[in-house]
């Protein structure tokens, strides 16, 4: 018989922390709690196991379910002495979800259950407190409605609102009992009137339905959209907890709230978190009340004149800080803490691995390094490679004037200016269009994810600094300015309302994560500093690391970026790039229209010495680092102009005729470019070209080494090369211009000649083309191309299709296709070496800032990656996880 409930509390538990997969995240974790002897309300998990069983036979249960549920709940009787449905011994338990990766706000939690007419008088005389059974009962019923019966929360909200304004009450906690009572037979009514029956009353009624809701849940469209923006498969399925209730609304000796152990914007190492006086479950986060500081020193910094919660309540204070160093130093990492204190007694209900910012997850990495709580090596894997581009953004220049109409919490850092949207629709409208936005809002919800991603940054106007605006934004990398209160938003007119002034959707703004503020119209930014903590586990990773990271670069702004982010040469520097300025294109059109090879060595004498210098300022840059440069690889039709118009310029400007010019330009379209004359294929055809950009390297070589004293050895690269004898045939030429240089010079040249593996044809013959290739690059954007057939300018109209159908996973042209394209890079690296053992071989497709195809680069041995120069921290990071994983 299959165990589909584990029981917790009392100081045991059948579970672990190592349980997640079939406990979940929280279950396990509770359970982990209670073994460590902390005080948790007595509960148990539903296993995800019974998630997919109800999945797999038509959402029902197994027999032996409820024999296991009854037992269940004696325990949690046991451990309270109370019995579940009996109004002599009320038990009231929360119905929470909790898959494996956290999904916060996903699902949704039902606290009170249990409560009907009849248990709720007798909370309220068991508790001596009639206010506090109402307000706990008409949570229960708005909860109940909400997540298991799907009424629309608002139905509630709207009641709520008029009978606060009728009795002339401004917060929810100003209620009285009758009053309460009032408002809850007008929830009834209302229920009855929308759903035709009324509340159920029956505990186990309840039950059923809450545990029913949350596996129901794991199906419905905020989960499901979720899962496929973080990866998660839908067969892990959710665990439900069920969970003795305690209560922070119980009146003003209790208290609900969350924390971080340590900062999760700064990282700082200090107690973080936020609480409300009478209050229960979601309340800090929901961003009705502003909450409070836990700690004095926090209230301090935030300049609150209201009290923390080391002052209100020092006693449970301290219990919680010592508890919360003791998970820390348990999970070793930064926890997210949820707590409730009843009538001064301190409940943990949740640990889990907070998340955090970039930069705070940097701090938090090293500082823990440094405290000797984790390894050099677990600090260089806790940090996500593609989180550092966060760190990259920019921020505000702090030499700029700030026209400031407004501030609120630095909720998630790094600043963001775009027009004002008020809604997540119109934000992802706008980013459509290429317009940058930022969403303006009250508060978000889940329903708002797609235009938080749309957006450059987010504004609230309530909520803290784990409102839902505020966590998600963190996890997104975005800036978010939080609990704005001085702005108004009127969302039916579509205003923002700031000191008076008025702002209309499209008016710009800026705001600052890092401060909090919000500014009037755009604000100059400034680049971020790469240093500290950043620096500090660069220099780990680089420690850790056994392949190299080179860069894409041409241009010498870009290589010097890359040089200054740790580049360690170039791996792709495409020539064809360097021909589109100036005077150069119009020299390359001369080169295309000339009718004999002498005129086109005439056109291409003026192109070389731009190449020359080209090369020269980049060797100099690389000062001794390898510099991989390819020869020219588009299509000649690429230079020419593309419209009659353009045509007709460039002709009269050039001094032919337009009709000449048009005949080229004829001549040489293409119905399939991709495919056509370009790569190798030019060189063979026209060797001239390469012969001038051989000499360019050879020249700029020389002078470059003889600058520095010493020698600089040029890789040059093939495109697209198929067939060993196109190689051979472009090297014999390449070697021929070496040999002149060198003789013209008296200088003696090294340099490798090396190609491009970029079709599938030259990874099956890579031992062959290996005879004459010094080294190999995989070109992973062709050759995923040439191995689906499909054209990456073509591919957006049908891959996203196929994403949402479940064809493929990723964008293969994003994440390396690992079982195809990655077999052929594979087959590629073996042949290549069965023939000349120690080949050099990298990677040089988009796929070579991609944590994921890097790790695969190091799995299959490769000797470096290279990527564009804002990736080369994010490659270093992802190269030096991959050998500390493949090691261990
Ligand atoms: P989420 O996954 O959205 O964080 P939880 O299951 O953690 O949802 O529940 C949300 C909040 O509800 C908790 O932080 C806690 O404040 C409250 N809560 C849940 N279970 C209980 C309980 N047994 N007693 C008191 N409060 C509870
Ligand atoms: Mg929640
Ligand atoms: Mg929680």
């Amino acid at each position: 018989m299959s165990k589909w409930v584990y029981t917790f509390g009392d100081g045991a538990a059948e579970g672990r922390a190592g349980d997640r997969n079939l406990l979940g995240g929280k279950g396990a974790n509770l359970a982990e709690m209670c073994s460590l002897g902390l005080p948790v309300p007595p509960g148990f998990t539903i296993t995800t196991e019974m998630c997919n069983w109800y999945y797999a036979n038509g959402r029902r249960y197994p027999q032996e379910f409820e024999t296991q549920l009854d037992a269940a709940l004696d325990h949690i009787g046991k451990a309270t002495g109370r019995r579940f449905g009996d109004p002599a011994k009320l038990l009231l338990v929360s119905v929470r979800s909790g898959a494996r990766a956290s999904m916060p706000g996903m699902m949704d939690t039902v606290l009170n259950l249990g409560l009907n007419d009849e248990t709720v008088e007798a909370l309220a005389s068991d508790s001596g407190d009639a206010r506090f059974a109402y307000d706990s009962y008409r949570r229960f019923i708005q909860m109940y409605s909400n997540v298991v019966l799907g009424l629309d929360h608002e139905v509630f909200e709207e009641i709520l609102e008029d009978a606060k304004a009728r009795l002339g009450h401004e917060l929810d906690t100003d209620l009285s009992a009758v009053e309460w009572q009032e408002v809850i037979d007008l929830y009834k009514a209302r229920i009855q009137e929308e759903l035709e029956k009324p509340f159920p009353q029956d505990p186990r009624e309840q039950l059923w339905g809450a545990i029913g809701a949350v596996f129901s849940s794991w199906m419905n469209q905020r989960a499901i959209t979720y899962r496929r923006l973080h990866d998660i498969p839908e067969s892990w399925g959710t665990a439900v907890n069920v969970q003795a209730m305690v209560f922070g609304n119980m009146g003003d000796t209790s208290a609900t709230g969350v924390a971080f152990t340590r900062n999760p914007s700064t990282g700082e190492n200090s107690l973080y978190g936020e609480f409300l006086v009478n209050a229960q479950g979601e309340d800090v986060v929901a961003g009705i009340r502003t909450p409070q500081n836990i700690t004095e020193a926090a209230r301090i910094a935030a300049g609150s004149d209201r009290p923390s919660l080391e002052k209100l309540m020092p006693e449970a204070f301290r219990s919680f800080v010592e508890i919360s160093q003791r998970l820390e130093n348990h999970y070793r990492d930064m926890q997210d803490l949820e707590f409730t204190i009843e009538r001064g007694k301190l409940w943990m209900l949740q640990t889990r691995s907070g998340k955090r910012t970039a930069r705070a997850a940097l701090k938090i990495a090293v500082d823990m390094a440094n405290e000797g709580l984790i390894t050099r090596e677990e600090a260089v894997c806790r940090i996500d490679p593609a989180s550092l581009d966060q760190l990259l953004h920019p921020t505000i220049d702090p030499k700029a004037a700030r026209d400031v109409i407004g501030v609120g919490l630095p909720a998630s850092p790094g600043a963001a200016t775009g027009e004002i949207v008020f809604s997540s629709d119109e934000a992802e409208e706008m980013k459509s269009v290429g317009r940058k936005v930022i969403l303006v809002r009250v508060e978000t919800s889940p329903e708002d994810i797609h235009g938080m991603h749309a957006a450059q940054g987010i504004l609230t106007t309530r909520g803290g600094m784990t409102s839902h605006a505020a966590v998600v934004a963190r996890g997104m990398g975005k800036p978010c300015v939080s609990g704005v209160g001085s702005l108004r938003v009127d969302h039916r007119n579509g205003t923002l309302t700031a000191l008076g002034q008025t702002f209309r959707k499209g008016d710009i703004i800026t705001i600052d994560g890092g401060s909090g503020q919000v500014l009037k119209g755009a604000v100059p930014m400034l680049q971020p500093e790469l240093s500290g903590d950043f620096a500090a586990i660069m220099e780990w990773a680089d420690a850790a690391r056994r392949m190299k990271v080179r860069t894409n670069a041409e241009t010498p702004a870009d290589a010097r970026m890359a040089h200054s982010f740790g580049a360690e040469g170039i791996g792709l520097c495409r020539t064809e790039h360097m021909f589109f300025d100036g005077d150069r294109i119009v020299s390359m059109r001369e080169m295309i229209l000339a009718d004999t090879e002498k005129d086109r060595r005439a056109a291409l004498a003026k192109l070389l010495p731009m190449q020359r210098s080209d090369f020269l300022e980049l060797f100099e840059i690389m000062a001794g680092l390898p510099v991989t440069i390819r020869l020219l690889d588009p299509p000649l039709h690429e230079f020419l102009p593309k419209t009659e118009e353009e045509l007709v310029e460039v002709a009269a400007g050039m001094g032919v005729s337009s009709d000449k010019l048009r005949q080229r330009t004829e001549a040489l379209h293409e119905f399939n470019p991709m495919l056509g004359h370009r790569g190798c294929r030019l060189a063979v055809s026209y060797p001239e070209i390469a012969e001038m950009q051989a000499r360019a390297i050879f020249e700029a070589a020389v002078e470059a080494g003889r600058r520095a004293g010493k020698l600089v050895v040029p890789e040059i690269m093939v495109p697209l090369v198929g067939l060993k004898k196109e190689l051979d045939y472009v090297k014999a030429r390449i070697d021929a211009v070496a040999k002149s240089v060198m003789d013209e010079t008296g200088v003696a040249i090294e340099y490798l000649t090396g190609t491009m593996i970029e079709l599938p044809r030259a990874a099956i013959r890579a031992n062959f083309i290996a005879e004459t290739a010094e080294f190999f690059s995989f070109g992973t954007n062709d050759l995923t191309q040439t191995t689906f057939g499909i054209s990456r300018d073509d591919a957006a109209s049908f891959l996203e299709i196929y994403r949402q159908k479940g064809i493929i996973d990723q964008d293969p042209f994003v994440s390396l296709d690992i079982e195809g394209v990655g077999e052929l890079v594979r087959l590629g690296a073996e042949k290549g070496r069965a023939t000349r053992p120690g080949i050099k071989l990298g990677i040089c497709g988009e796929h070579g800032g991609d944590p994921a195809s890097i790790r695969f680069c190091e799995e299959v041995g490769l000797d470096y990656v290279s990527c564009s120069p804002f990736r080369v921290p994010i490659a270093r990071l992802a190269a030096a996880q991959s050998a500390i994983r493949k090691a261990g």
